[in-house]
């Protein structure tokens, strides 16, 4: 399958006022195919909206600041983009849907209004036309009564019924890549389910990827081919969603895993992985994940580990795989 995005060596840092600099992102790289679902998850603090606004290219510089990497669409760098070309592929080629889509809708358009702009940004048509292809998305999200629906105001409608008008819109324009930050994490939990399978019924109408930033494991496993595991501004580990759940291999995984809720223990209190993410100001010289990590060894706490490949698309960034595993790059590599 054809290479959608490709992200190298992406490094992103924060200038802060105290005069510090915070590494958010740091040699960060993967790879999208087209139509794939790729989840990338992690805690909140870990990099990972900040890696997805890098792709859109809506990172706030200052006080951000891309220092390395490329992020290839198609084979060419978004980087390279005038930001007046990149917003002829923002919205078009990729979608965009976020957590609060109070924040993305204008409160003072209608629906109707906000969607027919969306579209004709685009695409050359009459009013009359984007305004035919709004009401027929509206339909496709499962609005039954999008007649009433496109006339109204986003504070009008509930939650749900705005992430589903979110979704229609970053569709209307068929992008190649919908990126989706935590898009259900403010909807109660059965209107989340549906807003999944939604998504996921879209995506495949549309032939679109997705990136799907979540720190929820379940939604992980119920819509992902692939995941990536972010942790305080790298990813930790990389693997398809089968392989990630049944063989994790990096610590921070397993701990992940282990904050799921299972279906025996659906009463219960979760466990949660002790200790916090590292500020990104402030982070250890060894692993990052070494203050936290339950398999912690000497090199540990001085050596930055490298990314190992396991096998097939499994690969994992921490020293207890220096031998098993084959470099890939990063970090210093430990065995001398
Ligand atoms: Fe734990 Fe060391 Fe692996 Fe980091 S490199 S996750 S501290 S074992
Ligand atoms: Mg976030």
């Amino acid at each position: 399958q054809q290479v959608l995005l490709e992200v190298k060596h992406l490094k992103i840092q924060f200038h802060l006022k105290n005069g510090k600099q915070a590494k958010v992102v740091d040699d960060v790289s993967f790879s999208i195919r087209k139509g794939e679902t790729v989840a990338l998850v992690g805690e909140s603090g870990s990099g990972k909206s900040i890696t997805s606004l890098s792709i859109m290219r809506l990172l706030p510089i200052p006080p951000g600041e891309i220092t390395a990497g490329t992020i290839k669409l198609n084979g060419k760098n978004l980087l390279d983009y005038k930001s007046k070309e990149m917003s002829h592929i923002r919205g078009n080629e990729i979608g965009m849907i976020f957590q609060e889509p109070m924040t993305s809708l204008d409160p003072v358009f209608t629906i109707g209004n906000q969607m027919i702009e969306a579209i004709r940004r685009h695409q050359k048509v009459s009013k009359k036309e984007a305004w035919i292809q709004s009401l027929k998305l509206l339909q496709e999200v499962g609005i039954a009564n999008a007649e009433k629906i496109i006339a109204e105001y986003p504070h009008q409608l509930s939650g749900g019924m705005r992430q589903r008008v979110m979704i229609a819109m970053a569709m209307s324009n068929n992008p190649q890549l919908l990126i989706a930050d935590e898009p259900t994490t403010a909807l109660d939990v059965t209107v989340q389910a549906q807003i999944l399978k939604l998504m996921m019924k879209m995506k495949e109408e549309h032939h679109s990827a997705i990136l799907f930033i979540t720190h929820d494991m379940s939604v992980v496993a119920e819509t992902a081919d692939r995941v990536m595991v972010m942790y305080a501004g790298q990813i930790v580990e990389e693997a398809t969603v089968r392989e990630l759940f049944l063989n994790p291999k990096h610590p921070y995984t397993s701990a992940l895993l282990k904050t799921m809720p299972s279906l025996d223990t659906e009463a219960t209190r979760l466990p949660t992985i002790p200790g916090t993410v590292p500020p990104a100001y402030a982070l250890p010289d060894g692993c990052r994940f070494a203050p936290r990590c339950p398999f912690v060894m000497e090199q540990c706490q001085h050596v930055q580990p490298a990314v190992f490949h396991i096998q097939d698309e499994h690969k994992v960034r921490c020293h207890l795989f220096t031998e098993e595993g084959e470099l890939v790059h990063g970090g210093e590599r430990s065995l001398t």
